[in-house]
Formats: structure tokens, C-alpha cells, sequence
């Protein structure tokens, strides 16, 4: 059959569900209801509303945490759990090159410097030997990020940290309700800080949020205290105990989310669905390696590995003429390669904090530094759209697509 890449007919050709619009996304009457509640009650803000607190409490019993703090991004989320550790300028956190820039602008806000530690090569994640070969003295946190919602190995890079000190901060943005390994209990509470995001195409939404959690009572009250310019509302007053930002999130964000979090659990029960047909459907194909596990993972999206004499990019254009959404390396290039990070523009023209001092040496950032990442990137690594709105026939044109190409190109 000649690929619609060379003119012949494309499998599909009506538009797949998408996460960024209704199509693909749960918001129905009951956000609706709760946004318009959160109006009429007159108190838009967390400080005088109900329904931000709410969400909190909820979030925390849900995800298996004794404390939630609510933001305003999967980032300020992030910056929270930094701020938490209240590290020194030019300290090290050692996070992975294929992520969202928030993992790393969390790092550099707090004027801490991003150590970037190569990856797995099947799940793109941090791994505890990744993470050991960068460990120095200045190394106060690691951020694993449990990529596409496939869960990175916490508890050994949980092993690894806790009796150096050095705390771990998970980056659950895309690992709503994950497993990983080494218990039952969700991704975001095996490490001492968790981080998830309610922007448009994460599992639950609110159009943008964030959700931090943790067990340790200290760092909840640090990250309250720094979502609100450093002011202690609970003791009346009027006074900044620490630097902090206004990362409050409002009350109808907060309402929206309450509602979604109540569907968080179909959710991922959809995706897991989808992706279970996937890997029955295509893990005999050689050359193709789909995700080993479908109970552990969420499917924020679905990673396939490519092992063929064509490359995820050209693979990738080849699925997307067939009429399938195919992201070729996820990334363009892994996140020290940014313009951000290679040309160091942080604070004006100063390099900080990649500077020494107060780094404890000049941090530069160039190809080569990670090699698996680069290659994930580069040659290996194609995702597919995951989501809770697929019908039987979606996943059945992805896998009618999938079969297409990889005859053509496995040949
Ligand atoms: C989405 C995402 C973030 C940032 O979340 P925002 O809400 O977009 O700020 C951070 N890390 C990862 C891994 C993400 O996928």
C-alpha cells in the first residue's frame, strides 16, 4: 500500500481527538456549575473563598499526602518545592534533559544551578546511576520526572539521596495516578515533594495550576508562605517573613478543579485502555518498542522506541500524512540546548547563578553532554497521542497507521 507520504489515500482523514480543545478534553455542565458558583459567591480569591482550600484537602487525601499547596502552574509548583529547601545561590539540582523548561526555570529561580544527568534509554527518566555520576558537595535536590506519565525509579534514587541529605522533588506534571515500582503508593509521594500541573493538555485541567504535596510539615508551610509573598495570614499580621512571589491560585480555577479531580480516575482508567490495545495490537511489530507495563504508566502520551533504518522523524511525518498525530523526539533538541541555557540568558547579561562564584565552578551547556538523550531525541523516541476521548475506531485508525508505516519502512 503506498503511503499517504507518497500520495496514496492516508488512513484517516477526520481530525483525532485532541487535548487542546473540547474534543479531547473532559469539561462538561459540572465545571460549568462549579465556575459559576465560585462567581456568584462574590470571593474569587483563595484568601476570603473556600473552594481553593477545598481542592487542597481533596488533592492531598487523593494522591496519599498530608499537606497540598495550590498555584498557578505545573512551574510554580515546581518553584514552591525548590523554594521549600531554601537553597543557596549557586547550589547544585540535578534534573533530566528531556522535560518541560519549568522543571528547570523552578531551578533557576531559586538562583540554583540545573546539573543535567543523562537518561534511561527505554523510559527517558532519571535513573540512580544517572543521578550518582553527577552528585558533588553542593548537590541539595534531584527532580526525576516520571516522562509521559512512565514512572522513573523513585525509590532508588530515593535510596541514593536520603542519606546524603539531599532531598527528592518529583515532577508528576505528566504522572497523575502513575505506580512506580516498589509499592502501590502514587508517583509525588515516594519522594519528599511532589509537583503536578493543571494546564490545558495534563491529565485534569483548569486551563492552567499547579498542585505541590508533601508529607513534611515544614516545607508545606514554607511553600504556602512563598505562594503568598511571604505573608503569615494565619497570625494577622501584615508582615514578609521570607521572600516569596503571588502564586495564589483563584477561586474559580480552584472550583474547576475540584470538579476534575473527580474524574482524574476515568481518566487514566481510559488511557490505560487505549494503550493496552496499543501494545497488544503492536508490540509484535520488530523493530518497535512500546511501553512494558500499561498498570504502572498514566499515558500522558504514548512513547513508542524506534529501532529501524529510518529514523522517529521521518517515521513520524510518515504517520502524521497517514493522519495520525505523531510528536518525532518530543523535544526539538534536549533542554540545556536552549538558547535559554547554552547563552546562559538568565539574569541580564551576568550568567547567574551559572557563574563562579557563587557556583562552585562556570556551568556551560553543550551538545554532547547527554548522550542517550540526544539520541532519544534525535533517532529513537516517537509519541503518540494518548486520550480518555479515543473511540475503538481512533485506536483502531492509530494502529491501522502504525502497521502501514512500519511495513513500508521496516522492509
Ligand atoms: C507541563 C509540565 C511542567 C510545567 O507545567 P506548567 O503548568 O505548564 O507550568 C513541568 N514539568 C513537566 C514534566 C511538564 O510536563
Amino acid at each position: 500500500m503506498t503511503l499517504a507520504i507518497d500520495g496514496g489515500t492516508p488512513v484517516r482523514t477526520a481530525p483525532m481527538p485532541t487535548v487542546l480543545d473540547a474534543s479531547g478534553r473532559t469539561f462538561g455542565a459540572a465545571e460549568a456549575a462549579a465556575a459559576t458558583r465560585a462567581i456568584a459567591s462574590g470571593a474569587l480569591w483563595r484568601v476570603t473563598g473556600t473552594e481553593v482550600a477545598a481542592l487542597e484537602t481533596e488533592f492531598a487525601d487523593y494522591i496519599g499526602a498530608s499537606h497540598a499547596v495550590a498555584s498557578t502552574s505545573g512551574t510554580a509548583a515546581l518553584h514552591l518545592a525548590v523554594a521549600a529547601l531554601d537553597v543557596e545561590p549557586g547550589d547544585e539540582i540535578i534534573v533530566p534533559p528531556i522535560t518541560d523548561f519549568g522543571t528547570v526555570i523552578a531551578v533557576l529561580a531559586c538562583n540554583a544551578v540545573p546539573v543535567f544527568a543523562d537518561v534511561d534509554p527505554v523510559t527517558g527518566c532519571l535513573t540512580a546511576d544517572s543521578v550518582r555520576a553527577c552528585l558533588s558537595e553542593r548537590t541539595r535536590a534531584v527532580i526525576p520526572v516520571h516522562l509521559f506519565g512512565g514512572p522513573a525509579p523513585i525509590d532508588d534514587i530515593v535510596a541514593l539521596c536520603r542519606p546524603r541529605g539531599i532531598a527528592v522533588i518529583e515532577d508528576c506534571a505528566q504522572a497523575y495516578l502513575t505506580i512506580p515500582s516498589g509499592g502501590a503508593s502514587f508517583a509525588g509521594t515516594r519522594g519528599d515533594i511532589g509537583c503536578f500541573s493543571l494546564q490545558q493538555s495534563k491529565h485534569i485541567s483548569a486551563g492552567d495550576g499547579g498542585l505541590t504535596v508533601t508529607d513534611n510539615p515544614d516545607f508545606a508551610r514554607r511553600m504556602r508562605l512563598f505562594a503568598d509573598k511571604g505573608w503569615p495570614r494565619d497570625t494577622g499580621e501584615r508582615t514578609h517573613l521570607h521572600f516569596g512571589l503571588n502564586y495564589r491560585m483563584n477561586e474559580m480555577v480552584g472550583a474547576v478543579a475540584r470538579v476534575q479531580l473527580t474524574r482524574l480516575a476515568d481518566v487514566v482508567a481510559a488511557r490505560r485502555a487505549v494503550a493496552r490495545r496499543l501494545v497488544a495490537e503492536l508490540g509484535a511489530l520488530p523493530g518497535l518498542r512500546l511501553p512494558a507495563d500499561t498498570r504502572q504508566h498514566s499515558f500522558w502520551l504514548f512513547p513508542i522506541l524506534i529501532d529501524l533504518p529510518v529514523g522517529n522523524g521521518d517515521f513520524g511525518k510518515a504517520l502524521a500524512a497517514e493522519g495520525i498525530t505523531a510528536n518525532a523526539g518530543y523535544l526539538d533538541r534536549p533542554v540545556y540546548l536552549t538558547p535559554a541555557l547554552t547563552e546562559r540568558r538568565t539574569y541580564g547579561t551576568s550568567g547567574f547563578p551559572l557563574t563562579s562564584p557563587p557556583a562552585r565552578r562556570e556551568f556551560t551547556y553543550a551538545a554532547g553532554d547527554c548522550p542517550v538523550a540526544e539520541k532519544l531525541i534525535g533517532r529513537t523516541l516517537l509519541v503518540l497521542d494518548c486520550n480518555e476521548r479515543f473511540t475503538d475506531q481512533d485506536v483502531t485508525d492509530i494502529v491501522t497507521a502504525v502497521r502501514k508505516v512500519h511495513e513500508h519502512y521496516a522492509r
